[in-house]
């Protein structure tokens, strides 16, 4: 199970990398000056723009990182990633870092976190091994019945994940908080719980509007 998903949502992230393709050939077709094709991030970055919109469609209006959606933490609340920091400029295989493979949907916490971590440099040699597109994520981490996310046992040696946990912090109490209320969020339309629907909403409303004002 992924562990960026609830207990009632399933999501097929087979897709995205094809979908974020065909958004990019879009945005490209409306370039007129060739220099600036490639260049999605300005494009993709206005909250305003039906751009953003499809690109926040394709990841299913959750964090690519931790999968909290835009129902818990408000779109304000959400930015674009670049995996590969900006700094970097350009990408292994020469593609600049404003290329919509390496742009993705984050939360304000994990894009905050994850800030400046360098996925290209040190002992690391699989440097997009960790990529969210790549589906690896929900493979080397697990959600735990307390709701914590923790490294899968299999993965606790290696380097790399050790340091995407912690510059992650993925440890942080708000990543059990936030599992709750996406649990919360998504049981509510369930028939067995249609009864209770209004007091679930009354809960969300007030957690949620706790947890945002401590981030
Ligand atoms: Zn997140």
């Amino acid at each position: 199970m992924d562990y960026r998903e609830s207990k009632f949502e399933s999501y097929d992230n087979k897709n995205i990398k094809n979908d974020k393709t065909k958004l990019a050939k879009l945005i490209d077709s409306r370039v007129s000056n060739s220099a600036n094709k490639g260049q999605h991030y300005p494009k993709l970055s206005k909250k305003s723009s039906a751009y953003y919109k499809m690109f926040q469609e394709i990841y299913h209006l959750k964090c690519a990182y931790c999968g909290v959606n835009t129902a818990i933490q408000p779109t304000s609340m959400f930015e674009i990633d670049h995996y590969v920091n900006k700094m970097q400029e350009k990408l292994s295989d020469g593609v600049s870092v404003h290329h919509i493979k390496n742009i993705v949907f984050a939360c304000r916490k994990c894009n905050q976190a994850k800030k400046d971590f360098d996925v290209n440099t040190g002992s690391n040699t699989c440097c997009e091994c960790l990529h969210p597109d790549n589906e690896v994520l929900p493979v080397v981490f697990e959600r735990k019945e307390n709701y914590s996310i923790e490294i899968k046992p299999e993965y606790s040696d290696c380097k790399l994940v050790n340091e995407f946990y912690e510059k992650m912090d993925f440890s942080n109490r708000l990543r059990k908080l936030d599992y709750l209320l996406l649990n919360l969020y998504t049981m509510r339309e369930l028939p067995e719980f249609k009864m209770r629907k209004n007091l679930i909403n009354n809960l969300l409303v007030e957690l949620i509007t706790t947890r945002n004002q401590q981030v």
